[in-house]
């Protein structure tokens, strides 16, 4: 006689019942299990649906056969499992009837056309969009293919990001332009714009394209109010987002971006010493150039040099510089980096309108005159940023975001995956949705 032994009154104790808990699928019976030469389990149910009507005539179906799906479920115990659901085959029982048969569906278990369980399409979801893993990382988890989970991202995902309560009201919008494909010689490189929520810092969404037709054609789609509430627009030094706003959002101050406006006077720097480089010494920089030493203590901010630095500089640009002409583009830099030190916009205005005047006098070299010309172009846009202090700063937060997107999936030559992977990840979505979607 064995030992009676007590158990908590709560505990289920019937092997089937233990095993139905464990798979945890409503209105589901377990056929049984294999575990395979892989150590991943196969696991066979049915439903319990053993009466079927037809959804033509509403008369009970007869059963015709069975067929067997297998799905990638989640991992138990940490072995990848594959759930074969053995669906019935039902066929209408009315000759008349146009229904003919079918398979059972039951969205419990699986979205139809999915090859994964619900269960498990909400989970790589959330891996792959909230916390960022690689599709190749989770689908090494789950024991399927790269396609499997991307699929399933893409469905699930979709659905979250194309709320329509994801974002609302937004006073300062942002575009920005990045990189979507890997560069390399036998890709192109397409362009897509961001267009962010800059005083959120929310990534509202990705449209192909730099400007142009698509971000003209997602904000028309854009309700009124949503765009009358709109009041400033931010933007790098580009023609092309400038018409996007005058066009579509015609009442909103435009704030040229502080990061671009220097990127820019750093980049005719840039270019007037690989010019006077190649002038004076025939070819393109080697170590020993002056100016191909000075480059990094040009690019530097004046007040960040040292006085070692700023010795070594001036020397150096004294000897690879005959004309002054570097020296003329690094005093154009400081100065418009100066700009942003100005607290009082018609201050910076006054200031900012005697600098292009001043680089665009003929004595300048070419490059610093057409930096004159960009600043005189843009001189309310670069001079509302002092009123209002909007910068595409959170934009470039989002492309950081987008960047470590891209970087974890090794490129993307999708356009649909890469728009879900990064709004899923910086377009912040409501994640407590997943579960009703
Ligand atoms: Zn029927």
């Amino acid at each position: 006689m064995p030992q009676i032994r007590k158990f908590p009154s709560l505990l289920d104790t019937d092997p089937v019942k233990v095993l139905e808990l464990l798979v945890g699928l409503e209105s589901v019976s377990v056929l049984g299990a294999i575990r395979r030469a892989d150590d991943s389990i196969e696991l066979h149910i049915q439903t319990n649906a053993s009466v079927a009507g037809c959804r033509g005539c509403g008369t009970f179906a007869k059963l015709k056969g069975w067929r067997i799906v297998n799905f990638v479920d989640l991992p138990s115990f940490g072995s990848p499992v594959s759930l074969s659901w053995h669906k019935r085959r039902w066929r209408c029982a009315e000759a008349t009837c146009p229904v003919g048969s079918w398979t059972e569906e039951d969205c419990r278990i699986a979205a139809p056309r999915c090859k994964m369980t619900d269960r498990a399409g909400r989970y790589v979801t959330r891996a792959v969009g909230q916390a960022g893993r690689s599709v190749n990382e989770v689908a090494r988890e789950l024991g399927c293919d790269w396609h499997t989970v991307n699929d399933a991202v893409v469905a699930y995902g979709a659905a979250l990001i194309d709320h329509p309560d994801r974002f609302s009201e937004v006073t300062a919008l942002g575009l920005d332009e990045t990189a979507f494909v890997r560069q390399a010689p036998y890709f192109k490189t397409n362009y897509v714009t961001s267009i962010v929520d800059v005083g959120a810092g929310q990534l509202l969404d990705i449209v192909p394209g730099r400007g142009g037709q698509e971000s003209k054609a997602w904000l028309a789609k854009q309700g009124q109010i949503w765009k009358a509430a709109i009041t400033h627009g931010t933007l790098d030094l580009s023609s092309a987002y400038k018409s996007v706003f005058t066009s579509e959002l015609p009442h909103v101050t435009l704030v040229a971006d502080p990061f671009h406006v220097v990127k820019l006077a750093t980049s005719k720097l840039d270019e007037v010493r690989r010019r006077v480089q190649t002038e004076t010494m025939g070819h393109r920089g080697h170590k020993v150039d002056p100016l191909y030493r000075a480059r990094r203590l040009l690019a530097m901010a004046e007040e960040r040099l040292s006085s070692d630095g700023k010795t070594k500089l001036l020397s150096l640009i004294e000897a690879g510089d005959p004309k002054g002409e570097v020296a003329t583009a690094w005093h154009a830099k400081e100065a418009v980096r100066e700009l942003y030190g100005h607290q009082d916009q018609a201050l910076a205005l006054r200031w900012l309108d005697e600098l292009s005047a001043d680089l665009t006098d003929g004595i300048r070299p070419p490059e610093v005159r057409s930096l004159g010309r960009t600043l005189k172009r843009w001189r309310l846009e670069i001079t509302a940023w002092h009123d209002c202090h909007y910068s595409n700063g959170p934009t470039e937060a989002m492309n950081n975001l987008i960047k470590r997107v891209k970087r974890v999936a090794f490129g993307f030559t999708s356009f649909t995956n890469y728009r879900v992977r990064a709004l899923l990840y910086a377009g912040k979505p409501d994640w407590s949705l997943l579960p009703s979607i």
